[in-house]
């Protein structure tokens, strides 16, 4: 069922008889007219260039927007309840790991440690603003949020494993494979960042409109998926746990971000129909092409040498497949028909259960009145 399919039914009207019964008829008539006006109707909202006050969640309109809000909330998960020990051990052990899978460790956090501070800006500064429909952006709220408990999570495994920070977050500088996939996304985000930019033509609503596609199907929908994989890899061969556990975290959270994307690019096609042209399509055909050849080469980057039962053209199939996902996930054809997965274990991974290790591991109970004093 496609959710933005919804009907949406017009907020009942207040009758005049229900207002301040000491007025005369035509007083009541008119102050039930100024009330109308002013409460939002429901049929009103609009997920771009809506007029409603944005101030004022209900009523719902986008119901999926406010599951996936509470869905994100049910997930939450911090870094430091995660055990790290197995992880520094392996780590400090020389005979532990080999260099290849060294380099993909820091490779991955060379990308990812500032991957999520680029998508948190991309939201806080750009996106938020552009938003007029109140669920969508209490979702953007907790999804700014989930941003900053990534880059926490990146942080926290570097500094736990004791590696050279100014290596680590300097890489989107100095690793060419990294620059050149922040080089594609960077000019998607200053277009919606600058404070000149604002909605209201069909140019200006194309602009925004690729660049939610660049950053949910491409960024979050492809961009990290060779190094998602490949952390879970080293995880199930019973390697770097803490880490993979925390990339199965972040994994389940960013594929609610990408699906969340995914229905407000598609809600936003439903209400701007004029938008969807034939030349806008080809553009973002282009920009998908792209972005699998950047995170292929990225790939290469990161696996010179076959790794973990992987290597680099496992990964070209596994990106097209992904691409092809999200592409028809937009109502886009398929760029490259007949892929299959060549990693069918990574769906489970997605799928993962909170409970599963979670409790074991947990330390901070977030529902703890015992923290709180009013004395
Ligand atoms: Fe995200």
């Amino acid at each position: 069922m496609l959710v933005w399919e919804e009907e949406v039914r017009s907020t009942p009207a207040i009758a005049p008889a229900a207002i301040a019964p000491q007025l005369d008829k035509a007083a009541r008539a008119d102050a039930a007219a100024a009330v109308n006006t002013r409460r939002v109707n429901v049929a009103d909202k609009r997920i771009i260039n809506g007029q409603t006050d944005v101030n004022q969640l209900v009523p719902f309109k986008y119901k999926w927007a406010w599951e996936k809000y509470l869905a994100s909330c049910a997930n939450h998960w911090m870094p430091q309840e995660v055990n790290m020990s197995r992880d520094i051990a392996l780590w400090k052990d020389p005979n532990g790991l080999t260099e290849d899978e060294r380099r993909i460790v820091k490779r991955n956090l060379g990308f990812f440690v500032t991957a999520d501070s680029l998508a948190a800006n991309n939201i806080v500064l750009g996106t938020y603003r552009h938003i007029t429909a109140p669920e969508c952006r209490q979702f953007l709220l907790r999804q700014a949020f989930e941003e900053a408990i990534h880059t926490h999570a990146y942080q926290y495994i570097v500094e736990s494993l004791g590696l050279d920070e100014g290596e680590i977050f300097n890489a989107y500088h100095e690793v060419d494979a990294i620059r050149a996939k922040d080089e594609f996304l960077i000019p998607f985000i200053d277009a919606i960042m600058d404070p000149a930019f604002a909605t209201g033509t069909p140019e200006n609503d194309q602009t925004l409109l690729k660049s939610l596609i660049v950053f949910a199907c491409l960024m979050e929908g492809l961009f990290f998926y060779v190094g998602f994989t490949q952390i879970l890899a080293l995880g199930r061969q019973n390697k770097m746990t803490g880490a993979a556990e925390q990339y199965q975290y972040i994994l389940r959270d960013e594929s609610m971000h990408c699906n969340f994307g995914i229905d407000l690019i598609n809600q936003i096609k439903l209400e701007n129909p004029h938008l969807w042209t034939p030349q806008f399509k080809a553009e973002i055909r282009a920009l998908f092409e792209r972005a699998v050849d950047l995170e292929y080469r990225y790939a290469e980057d990161t696996m010179p040498r076959g790794v973990l039962g992987m290597n680099a053209s496992m990964f070209k199939g596994y990106l097209r497949y992904i691409a092809n996902r999200r592409a028809t996930q937009i109502g886009l054809e398929a760029l490259f028909p007949n892929e299959e997965n060549p990693f069918p274990w990574m769906s489970e991974m997605i799928d993962l259960k909170k409970e599963r290790n979670f409790f074991e591991t947990r330390v901070i109970d977030y529902q703890s009145g015992g923290a709180l004093s009013w004395d």
